[in-house]
């Protein structure tokens, strides 16, 4: 059998992303409007920083307006409860995001809570989520939303099909389960605690994984001509690498590519998509606020 088709998300981000661009433009042109995303970040995780700084030049590449607010690792949760409520209440700001992790003095709960829904282009939001069971519009999570757009590239038609996500996490899996059960596949959402978790894979027409351990996701536990989109971004240790480690997904992508119809690799599949919906949200976001038909995209 040939391998499986090998999933380009990094050329379908770019692509997203010029069609996001041309739809600001021809908002900016009609309406006057301008999207806005405020970032905060709290600290200096360095890997927070790369990601931030990669938004901020997306947002802006993409013709939206970026605003960035770094605020000191010891900052009390209060200073930027009040941080939010400002941009909440500022009309040039569409979309607010606040990079994850926080320090240990700031509940992520509550600051989530304290974004306005309507600005909240992470998702994250109990009404967004809400809304995202119910089938309603809401802002959807942008890793599982990327990954709902890579599909819906291909295999296309969703409906009927067997989707197995492993994961549960707020973040990814269970979002990621609500969106396929919207396209009408049958969903099983697995986890730590799954009985035969090999088995229930191999039920998978589209299979996710999103559980952050490296490879675990062998060949064998692939179906034939099955979907396979790898969430998972796992550093292990590489010396002969310049870095020291190299990035692997959840999936023995070297095993599953010669069982699968088509899969996403590690680095280049999900991950583009991530920053790339973020931008679609914002847009999103920036219509609904200013009563605009949301451009198809
Ligand atoms: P979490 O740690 O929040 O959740 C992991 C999930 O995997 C949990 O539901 C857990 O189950 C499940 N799990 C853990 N071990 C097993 C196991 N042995 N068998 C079955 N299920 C298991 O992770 P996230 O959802 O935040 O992230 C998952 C992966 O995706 C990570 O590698 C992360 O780096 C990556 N990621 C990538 C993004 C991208 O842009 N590409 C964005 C976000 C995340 P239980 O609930 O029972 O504990």
């Amino acid at each position: 059998m040939a391998d499986a088709h090998r999933i380009d998300g990094k050329a379908f981000a770019d692509d997203l992303r010029e069609r996001i661009a041309g739809a600001v433009s021809a908002l900016t042109a009609a309406h006057g409007l301008t999207p806005g995303l405020a970032v905060v970040l709290v600290g200096e995780d360095p890997a927070s920083q790369v990601y931030v700084r990669s938004k901020q030049r997306q947002t802006e590449a993409a013709g939206m307006a970026s605003t960035d607010h770094t605020l000191p690792a010891a900052t009390p949760e209060a200073e930027l409860l009040d941080l939010i409520a400002r941009l909440n209440a500022d009309p040039a700001v569409h979309g607010i995001l606040v990079q994850l992790p926080l320090p240990p003095q700031i509940d992520p709960a509550r600051m989530i809570d304290a974004i306005d829904p309507a600005k909240d282009v992470d998702g994250f939001h109990a009404v967004n989520t809400g809304r995202l069971w119910a089938g309603t519009d809401g802002l959807v999570p942008c890793t599982p939303l990327g990954c709902l757009m890579l599909l819906r590239d291909r295999p296309g038609d969703l409906e009927g099909l067997e989707a197995v996500v492993v994961g549960r996490s707020n973040i990814v899996g269970k979002p990621m389960a609500a969106l396929l059960l919207g396209e009408n596949c049958t969903v099983t959402l697995a986890h730590s605690r799954t009985r035969d978790l090999p088995a229930v894979c191999r039920r998978a027409d589209i299979l996710v994984a999103a559980v952050g351990r490296a490879e675990m996701i062998r060949g064998d536990w692939v179906k034939p001509g099955a979907t396979v989109i790898d969430v998972g971004i796992n550093r292990v240790p590489a010396p002969d690498r310049p870095r020291g480690y190299r990035l692997t997904g959840d999936v023995c992508f070297e095993e599953a590519k010669t069982v699968a119809g088509a899969i996403t690799p590690v680095p280049g599949g999900v991950g583009p998509m991530t920053i790339a919906c973020v931008l679609r949200n914002t847009l999103t976001a920036a219509c609904r606020q200013a009563g605009i038909a949301e451009p198809a995209l």
